[in-house]
């Protein structure tokens, strides 16, 4: 690679996420082309891409189809605003289409630029429902300990993650956690129905810790824990918390952002968790990643109120490029590739992600694995019998990430040992089995 490119990089590109000063030692490694599951870098080295990007380019690289449905829109009505009354084909197209094949009544669709403006959203949007209730009182908002959702100012309270928040000093005294449903190291041990019980005592006691139902606003979780090292909750664990949501008059906001679009198997994880929340945000593989857009999904009772609330005044929110005319087209795009065979491809290779890891159990590295569709990961210990975490010193993370990458595989490897795997649904079963493969490889690189 050039090594001006790398100075360049080092001098000006702020990167998202990272240590500065370590970026600045190692240098940025550039991703050039890609095409399919497989992405090239500027040396010529070609890896499959085991993570989609940042688990979000779900059609995978290189759709010619996708290309021209962003070119056509781009001649055709490069933007439109969605403020004074006006709107675009597109956008209203796919906020159609989404509502038809959203669970329940989902039926309103406020686009964003991506995840953490989406989040973000249904805060303001929560607080302007219970004020138009006349139960300004709620205020209060629940969500996950290791869960993410985003770094926006306010979203980012929500974020459970410590680098999220250390050094940054933005008080958060609105917003709480309780425990992650985390199976692997529950207190409660692994067993489904003990894991669910706890889960739902632990949200009941933390409302009435706040001062009870009147107190709280809403309950956020992901189907399944993505950045907190995706952590699968036990079947039925998101129905129980959903109940207890309702039960509780508490709005429940399922944050799929990760996990729409097929990541799981279905469109929706919802769907498949048997649970219509009141609000549901996606991103991500809503255009796969080829343009910027996310979307928040309102149930019925939840725009109703805000619509009546509002009467003839605005709802003061939105931006310059909310339902923008490119990624809906885009979107709209994905959605037919999706359809199309995408997700009934993803299905299988998923089934063939998670048989390839669950071969990787008796490796002496791998505590557990888990996962569930093309979103799957194996959490590394010292030791099997004690879960002993394995070192967070030295920064073998990103020794994993290096290995793996000179192997020819990108995954994810969080800071505590755990690998991320979320890649793209069209992977060939050649390229499900080189991830395996090069996964065995570095584990034994590891040892
Ligand atoms: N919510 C969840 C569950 C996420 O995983 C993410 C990003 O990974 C976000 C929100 C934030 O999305 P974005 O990075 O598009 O802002």
């Amino acid at each position: 690679m050039s090594t001006s490119l790398i100075d360049l990089d080092r001098a000006h590109l702020v990167h998202p996420v990272a240590s500065y000063r370590t970026h600045e030692q190692l240098g940025v490694r550039v991703i050039a082309s890609a095409s399919g599951a497989t992405v090239t870098d500027s040396t010529g080295h070609q890896l499959v891409d085991g993570f989609a990007g940042l688990w979000c380019v779900n059609a995978g690289y290189g759709h010619e189809s996708i290309v021209e449905a962003a070119a056509k829109q781009l001649r055709t009505l490069p933007y439109a605003t969605g403020y004074f009354g006006l709107g675009s084909e597109p956008a209203i197209e796919l906020a159609a289409e989404l509502a038809k094949r959203a669970p329940g009544d989902l039926n309103h669709v406020y686009f964003t630029l991506g995840g953490s403006d989406a989040v973000d959203s249904t805060i303001r949007f929560i607080r302007y429902y219970w004020n138009m209730r006349g139960k300004a009182a709620k205020d209060q908002f629940i969500s996950l300990e290791q869960g993410y959702h985003g770094s926006s100012t306010i979203g980012a309270g929500l974020t459970a993650l410590p680098a999220f928040h250390a050094g940054f000093s933005v008080p958060y005294a609105w917003q709480h956690k309780i425990p992650s449903h985390n199976v692997y190291r529950n207190p409660v041990g692994s067993d489904p129905a003990a894991v669910i019980a706890a889960s739902v005592a632990q949200l009941r006691q933390k409302v009435a810790e706040l001062g009870g139902p009147e107190r709280v606003a809403a309950f956020y979780a992901e189907p399944i824990q993505g950045s907190g090292g995706v952590l699968v909750p036990p079947t039925g664990w998101m129905k129980a918390m959903r109940d207890v949501c309702r039960e509780l008059d508490i709005l429940f906001v399922a944050d799929e952002v990760i996990t729409g679009f097929g990541r799981t198997g279905p469109l929706f994880a919802c769907s498949e968790d048997d649970v219509v929340p009141d609000f549901l945000t996606v991103a991500k593989g809503l255009t796969s990643g080829y343009v910027p857009m996310g979307a928040v999904f309102m149930s019925e009772h939840v725009y109703q109120t805000l619509a009546d609330g509002a009467g003839s005044s605005a709802v003061g929110h939105g931006y310059t490029y909310s339902a923008h005319p490119v990624s809906a087209a885009v979107g709209l795009e994905v959605l037919r590739l999706y359809e199309g065979g995408l997700l009934e491809n993803g299905r299988k290779a998923g089934a063939r992600l998670m048989e390839g890891l669950n071969s990787l159990k008796n490796h002496p590295l791998v505590g557990d694995v888990r996962g569930r569709g093309m979103l799957a990961a194996i959490e590394l210990v010292v030791d099997k019998e004690k879960k002993t975490p394995f070192p967070a010193a030295a920064q073998p993370s990103r020794r994993i990430f290096d290995r793996a990458w000179n192997n020819g595989l990108v995954i994810r490897a969080f800071a505590d040992g755990v690998l991320g795997y979320a890649p793209p649904l069209c992977c060939t079963d050649s390229d499900i089995d080189a991830i395996i493969q090069r996964t065995k490889l570095t584990l034994d690189q590891t040892l």
